[in-house]
C-alpha cells in the first residue's frame, strides 16, 4: 500500500466516526440500530465505532423505555462533562479565556488587558497567560482535550498559522503547533467573526438556519459566512472582508491602504469619532461635556431621542445596509445576524439597515429575511470554542482522542 492509500483508510474511519459521534450528539439519546439506518453504516461498523466511543468515555449508554411498552432499548449519548477546553478570544488589546465542557457549558472564565506590540511579545504573552489560567483552575480542570484561539486576523486555519493581524506585523507565526507543543493537546485557531458566525450556528440564533452572513462590528467590520451549515472559507481560505468594501471612494484612508472602506465610516472607532466631529461643532446633544465616549453612549442616547445620535447611527446603518444588500445579492442568506455595540440601539440602527436591504438587493432574496442581534455577545469565547466543537464533529479532533 502506498502511503495515500493508507491515509484514505484513514480518513474513512475519521469520517465514520464523526458520522457516529454527531448523529448521537445531535439527535442522542439514539440506539445503534437507529444510527445505522440513518448513517447507512453496516450494523457491524456503528458496534465497532460505539465501542471505541464508550471505551474513551466520549459517549454513554443510558436505557430508555420502548415506546411499545416492551422490553427497555439501550440508547447512547454523549459524555460532555469530563472533557474540557480552553477557549481564548485575542483582541487587539484583551484576551479573554474560558474553560468549557464539551457542551459549551462555561466553568472558568477570566479576562484582562493584553498589549503586544509585536510577535515575541504575543507568543510570550499568551503562553503565560494560558499556563496560568490553567493553574489558577486546577480544582475544576478534568481532561484538557484542546486549546482554540480566535482572534482579528487572517488566518491558515488547516496549517494552524496566523497570517495576518491588522494592528501588530505578523509573520507566518505557527499559533497551533506552539500551543500544542507547549500544552501537549491539540490546538485550533480560527478568525474570531468566522468563529463568532459559527458559533451563532451550533447554539445561538442561527441554530435552525443552513445559510447565514454574520456583520460584525467592533474595532473594524467583518463578515463571516455560514454556506450549508460551513464556514464558507475558499480555497484562499480567508473571505467574508466586508469592512473592505468602498463605501466612499473620496473617503479616508483605511489601514489597508485604499480609500473610504466601510470599516473607515462602520466600526467602533469611526462612530465615535463622527460623533466626537459633531459635538465639536456646538450641536445640540446630551452628550455634550460625556468623557470617554462610547459606543454604548452614543446608543443610550440615541433610543432616547437625542437627535445627533441617532443622526450618526442610522448613517452607519446605511452604510452597513449597502455592504449587507451587496452580500445579500451574492449569497441569497436565510438570515442577517449583526453583532456589535450598535445592537444596543437595535431600534435605530436595523431600520436603517432594513431600508437599504429593500431597496439594494432582489427581491426574492430580501423577502422574508430575518436581520437579528447576535445571541451570545456575552459570550466572545463561545466563538473559540465553537472551532473545539467543530473538529469533535467532522472528526478531526475525535479520531485524536481516540487514537490516545
Ligand atoms: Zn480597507
Amino acid at each position: 500500500m502506498t502511503g495515500g492509500q493508507i491515509g484514505n483508510v484513514d480518513l474513512v474511519k475519521q469520517l465514520n466516526g464523526a458520522a457516529v459521534y454527531r448523529l448521537i450528539d445531535q439527535q442522542g439519546p439514539i440506539s445503534r440500530i437507529q444510527i445505522a439506518d440513518v448513517s447507512s453504516l453496516a450494523p457491524a461498523s456503528v458496534t465497532k465505532i460505539t465501542r471505541q466511543l464508550l471505551e474513551r468515555g466520549l459517549i454513554k449508554e443510558v436505557a430508555q423505555q420502548a415506546s411499545t411498552g416492551g422490553r427497555r432499548a439501550i440508547s447512547l449519548t454523549t459524555e460532555c462533562a469530563p472533557f474540557h477546553s480552553l477557549a481564548v478570544r485575542l483582541g487587539r488589546d484583551r484576551i479573554e479565556l474560558t474553560l468549557f465542557d464539551l457542551a459549551g457549558n462555561p466553568l472558568a472564565e477570566h479576562e484582562e488587558p493584553f498589549h503586544y506590540p509585536n510577535q515575541d511579545t504575543l507568543i510570550e504573552g499568551l503562553i503565560y497567560k494560558l499556563h496560568t489560567f490553567l493553574a489558577s483552575h486546577q480544582d475544576v480542570l478534568k481532561e484538557l482535550i484542546a486549546v482554540a484561539v480566535s482572534l482579528p486576523g487572517l488566518v491558515d486555519a488547516e496549517a494552524g498559522i496566523v497570517e495576518y493581524m491588522p494592528h501588530i506585523t505578523i509573520d507566518k507565526l505557527p499559533l497551533s503547533d506552539l500551543i500544542r507543543d507547549e500544552f501537549g493537546v491539540q490546538c485550533f485557531i480560527g478568525n474570531d467573526t468566522r468563529g463568532q458566525a459559527l458559533a451563532e450556528h451550533y447554539f445561538g440564533v442561527s441554530k435552525n438556519y443552513y445559510d447565514t452572513l454574520l456583520v460584525s462590528v467592533h474595532n473594524g467590520a467583518g463578515a463571516g459566512i455560514i454556506v450549508n451549515g460551513q464556514v464558507f472559507l475558499g480555497y484562499n481560505r480567508n473571505v467574508g472582508e466586508i469592512g473592505h468594501i468602498q463605501i466612499d471612494p473620496l473617503g479616508k484612508k483605511c489601514q489597508c491602504g485604499n480609500f473610504g472602506c466601510l470599516e473607515t465610516v462602520a466600526s467602533n472607532p469611526a462612530i465615535i469619532e463622527h460623533a466626537q466631529q459633531l459635538l465639536a461643532q456646538g450641536h445640540e446633544s446630551m452628550l455634550q461635556g460625556k468623557k470617554d465616549l462610547n459606543v454604548s453612549d452614543i446608543c443610550r442616547a440615541a433610543v432616547a431621542g437625542d437627535e445627533l445620535a441617532r443622526q450618526v447611527l442610522v448613517k452607519v446603518g446605511n452604510h452597513l445596509g449597502k455592504a449587507i444588500a451587496m452580500t445579500i445579492n451574492l449569497f441569497n442568506p436565510q438570515q442577517v445576524v449583526i453583532s456589535g455595540e450598535i445592537t444596543e440601539a437595535k431600534s435605530v440602527v436595523f431600520p436603517a439597515i432594513q431600508r437599504c436591504v429593500e431597496n439594494q438587493s432582489l427581491r426574492t432574496f430580501h423577502q422574508n429575511l430575518p436581520i437579528v442581534a447576535a445571541g451570545l455577545s456575552g459570550t466572545p469565547t463561545l466563538g473559540a470554542f465553537a472551532l473545539v466543537k467543530r473538529a469533535m464533529l467532522n472528526g478531526a479532533l475525535l479520531q485524536r482522542l481516540l487514537e490516545d
